[in-house]
């Protein structure tokens, strides 16, 4: 057959063309036998895309074959669709490539009709079960396949229930079943305009093309848009002989885990509900019990299927979510599929399937999904307390946090110091913010997405985050924040949830982490497995200890402007690059009037210096700090790299003139030049201007005050016993000259600092490979490097074109929804694109210079696609951000398992 596969045919590994729960009602019939799974068959994916394709039409032969395998199916059961007497009923279930729960449709308990609802009363002896049966099938018909909603079939029940006093569905008698049939088949009529069909060829033929309408439904196209989903995978039909859980208490439905769902511990969890068909467990109609009490209920079918249970697992070598079935007495079991777990359960799963000798650690290693380890280091809400939602933003970094309400870092600042929990609540941010981050909990902005300044930020310091939540209007100037119709002011509690985007003003319990020995052990087996390196971005001492608490085995990535941004050191730094700009101004001028130097370029000059001066001694003891976490490992300095712009806000030295306006003194005209001054510096593109390297080419003197810093710290450090490594790194390099000059000139002033210090301390310098010119040029470059570390921040940026700090905004969204892309190439690596310039980069580099060492510190550092690339391409080490760190562990250990002989 073309279109169609008996379940006894197929296996696990035909998921694409049965979907996944075809594919796991094949192999459970394989391994537990064809009694314990009801039979039938199922009808292709390939059958669904022909039908989409040719506009909605059947495809050719697909209605003999449906014919032909339902004779089969007649044959095996002995029991025949639409017979009087004992009829065959059958459901018609969908099934995707993957779980898309709810989002497409199943039809039960189809083939009655008013003629073989008597046989099915007489073949089961009991009148009410089968006028049940009938009365769904006809609720679950007029939904699915008409698109009757299904609240007018509830209704119809309730009043049911109402008029004969009674609050479940299972007191309701044979006759009041039967009347209610009669009522929804009356709804059904009234809905559609025509007869609800007698022949039940027909009825499947209808369900079966509703199934497969069901895939763009609009439900189901929102969902693939989310979660990536192609659109042309279409989904399996599977139709399967009924058995039913609603035929007395010797009946029941339910679903199980292999495991306890929560925990991990060995103990299988789940639900059931006696005297039950399984819609009824989902759809939370009547509350179900625990499994456990199933042994009480029906002991042989609970022992049996603790037995299957344990043989799936076994079998598919993870932890497994079935649903099952008893009829009178007798287990059957309609789906199996690996259970979706948090972390915690994830992790306990792994441990103990190694200590059982039911995997190997590779094979344990694999059943983890590294993205949802995070979560093991943050709070979350109290599952058990309920709370309303105001809004939900974007999942921006994970943990729950709550406190009071500020608009501003200044004011996060000045109540944490006084010991207040905080929110820093803003319409966004920017890097004057940072100190707020620290500061506060969490944070909350209104605009951006997972790769917004905020989002990137708060990540790397593992404060929880929801961003974009566009319902959030904040005032600062009359100090409230209005989200719908609730209207909070500064002080006032609110609590996000960053895992998952929820914002309340309810004060929601929070559960703390527990981190315990069973993740050591499993991360300690990645480590042993993984060939990647795994570092952290770390540029406070804070950070770093953070970072090596985690594993980090270095610091890839020392961000020194970030220091510049430290609470005191603002005007310092404003300050220093005026007087560095006034100075060369007065330069320029000396040259052109051909005179001797003014003297306003003397005093520019010593305040220059002076300002670096003062710098120098904060960085230098920042610095002194790092190592110090770091002893022993690997630390990657990198060489001041801003934009312009994010030092010198114009508006901050705009608002500093109107602020002395009235003043009238030395102060307001120094403003004003200053003002003036910034405004000569502004770019029209800042991100593709004076920044990096070029920065140093117009004020070398910064750097070298870098250089000395890191030489000091690290001799420092070394008379103090520690080891020092620190690898210092030169930014936004696009030609070999660049390098090459400025390489010359680091190592000049850090010898000089070298002979200064009392211990010689050794050191490298390298480059960040950070633009696509530096990538296709690696092998000149790394003529005059000891180390590439790819920022694939900038690099994404630059090769594609996107300006990160605004695509969130703009077109993003709609290339998301328009599947142009799947994920935007700031979470992960544009393979083709970005990454083909990486493994450009790395083989030319190597080539040229074999001793190199090659890294990575953009924010794909952290993303388990990513890392599997970079694995792939053979780089030396991926640096993320601190809390990252255990993720890109396992999935760096996940690469190489899966890719054993790489290279
Ligand atoms: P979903 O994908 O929404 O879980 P399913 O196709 O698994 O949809 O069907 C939903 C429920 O219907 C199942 O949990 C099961 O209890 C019940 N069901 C499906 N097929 C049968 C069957 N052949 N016999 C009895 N119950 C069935
Ligand atoms: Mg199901
Ligand atoms: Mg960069």
């Amino acid at each position: 057959m073309r279109w169609i596969q008996e379940f006894s045919k197929g296996s696990r590994d035909q998921r694409e063309l049965l979907g996944g729960k075809g594919a796991g009602v094949a192999e459970m019939t394989r391994v537990l036998g064809a009694d314990r799974v009801p039979g039938g068959f199922t009808i292709t994916t390939e059958a669904c895309v022909a039908y989409m394709e040719a506009g909605r039409e059947l495809p050719e032969g697909l209605a003999e074959e449906v014919d032909q395998a339902l004779a089969a199916l007649e044959r095996q059961t002995g029991k025949t669709l639409g017979d009087p007497a004992d009829p065959l009923l059958v459901s018609v279930r969908s099934g995707a490539r993957v779980s898309m729960p709810g989002m497409l449709d199943t039809v039960l308990n189809l083939g009655l009709t008013d003629e073989s609802v008597v046989g099915l009363a007489g073949s089961t002896g009991s009148e009410r079960f089968a006028w049940d049966s009938y009365r769904r099938f006809v609720q679950m018909f007029g939904n699915v396949v008409q698109g009757i909603p299904g609240s007018s079939f509830e209704q119809a029940l309730q009043e049911a229930k109402d008029s004969k006093g009674v609050s479940a569905d299972t007191e309701l008698g044979a006759e009041e079943l039967r009347e209610l049939t009669a009522t929804f088949r009356h709804l059904f009529e009234e809905a559609t305009g025509g007869a609800f069909p007698h022949e039940p060829r027909e009825q499947l033929r209808q369900a079966i093309t509703a199934v497969f309408d069901s895939w763009d439904g609009e439900r189901a196209v929102a969902y693939r848009r989310i979660n990536g989903i192609p659109d042309d995978w279409g989904t399996a039909v599977n139709v399967q002989q009924m058995v039913f859980g609603n035929q007395g208490d010797n009946s029941g439905s339910g679903v199980a885990f292999s495991r306890d769902e929560r925990t991990g511990e060995s103990t299988p969890s789940g639900d059931f509900l006696p005297n039950a068909q399984g819609e009824d467990v989902v759809a939370g109609t009547r509350d179900p019990e625990d499994l456990a009490a199933l042994a009480d209920h029906i002991p042989e079918a609970h022992a049996q299927l603790l037995g299957d249970l344990a043989r799936l697992e076994a079998h598919y070598k993870d932890m497994q979510d079935v649903e099952f079935t008893i009829e009178e007495g007798r287990l059957f079991l309609l789906q199996t599929r690996a259970a979706k777990r948090p972390a915690q359960a994830a992790v306990r799963f792994a441990l103990d399937s190694v200590r059982e000798g039911l995997l190997t650690r590779e094979e344990a290693l694999m059943t983890i999904d590294p993205e949802a380890l995070e979560a093991l280091l943050h709070p979350v809400f109290d599952p058990a307390h309920d709370f309303e939602v105001l809004t939900t933003g974007v999942a921006a970094a994970p943990g729950a946090a709550k406190g009071a309400i500020v608009l501003s870092a200044s004011e996060a600042v000045r109540r944490a110091a006084e010991g207040e929990d905080v929110i820093l609540v803003r319409p966004f941010t920017e890097a004057d913010d940072i100190a707020g981050f620290h500061a506060a909990r969490g944070i909350l902005t209104a605009k951006g997405g997972k790769a917004s300044h905020a989002a990137l930020v708060a990540r790397g310091m593992g404060r929880p985050c929801v961003a974009g939540a566009s319902q959030v209007k904040v005032d600062a100037e009359a100090g409230v924040v209005r989200i719908g119709e609730k209207e909070l002011a500064v002080g006032d509690l609110i609590a996000i949830e960053g895992t998952t985007g929820k914002v309340t003003a309810d004060d929601v319990p929070l559960i703390e982490p527990e981190v315990g020995e069973h993740f050591s052990e499993v991360l300690g087996w990645a480590d042993e497995l993984r060939r990647l390196g795994v570092r952290a971005n770390a540029d406070t001492a804070e950070d770093a200890a953070k970072a090596r608490s985690l594993g980090a085995e270095g610091i890839g990535l020392c961000r020194t402007e970030h220091m510049f941004f430290g609470e005191d050191r603002g005007e310092l730094v404003r300050g220093m690059f005026v007087a560095a700009a006034r100075w060369r101004r007065a330069e320029v001028h000396a040259a052109a009037d051909g005179g001797p130097a003014p003297p306003e370029l003397e005093s520019a000059r010593g305040e220059f210096h002076e300002a670096l001066e003062q710098l120098g001694e904060l960085q230098r003891s920042d610095f002194t700090t790092i190592l110090h976490e770091m002893r022993g490992l690997p630390v990657t300095v990198r060489l001041l790299d801003p934009p312009l712009h994010e030092f010198l806000p114009l508006e901050h030295f705009e608002a500093e003139v109107r602020r002395l306006e009235s003043a009238a003194d030395d102060r307001l005209t120094d403003a004003r030049e200053a003002a003036e001054i910034v405004r000569d510096l502004q770019e029209a593109n800042p991100m593709l201007g004076t920044r990096g390297v070029r920065l140093a080419f117009l004020y070398p003197q910064i750097y070298e005050m870098q250089v000395r810093a890191v030489i000091a710290a690290a001799a420092e450090a070394t008379e103090a016993g520690d080891t020092p490594h620190v690898e210092i790194m030169i930014p936004l390099v696009a030609y070999e000259t660049e390098l090459r000059q400025l390489r010359e000139h680091v190592v000049n002033v850090a010898e000089e600092a070298r002979q200064k210090a009392a211990s010689p301390v050794p050191y490298s310098v390298g480059t960040m490979i950070e633009l696509p010119r530096a990538c296709l040029i690696a092998g000149h470059i790394a003529r005059h490097a000891d180390f590439f570390s790819f920022g694939t921040n900038d690099l994404t940026q630059t090769t594609i074109g996107l300006s990160r700090d605004d695509v969130e905004g703009s077109f993003m969204p709609s290339y998301l929804a328009g599947r142009i892309i799947d994920r935007s190439p700031f979470e992960v690596i544009d393979g083709p694109g970005v990454g083909e310039l990486v493994r450009i980069g790395a083989e030319r580099g190597r080539e040229a210079n074999p001793e190199l060492k090659l890294g990575i510190c953009g924010e794909h550092g952290g993303d388990p696609t990513s890392i599997r690339f970079f694995d792939s391409i053979g780089l030396d080490y991926v640096s993320c951000s601190p809390y990252r760190t255990q993720v890109a562990r396992v999935a760096a250990a996940q690469a190489a398992i899966a890719a054993p002989d790489r290279g």
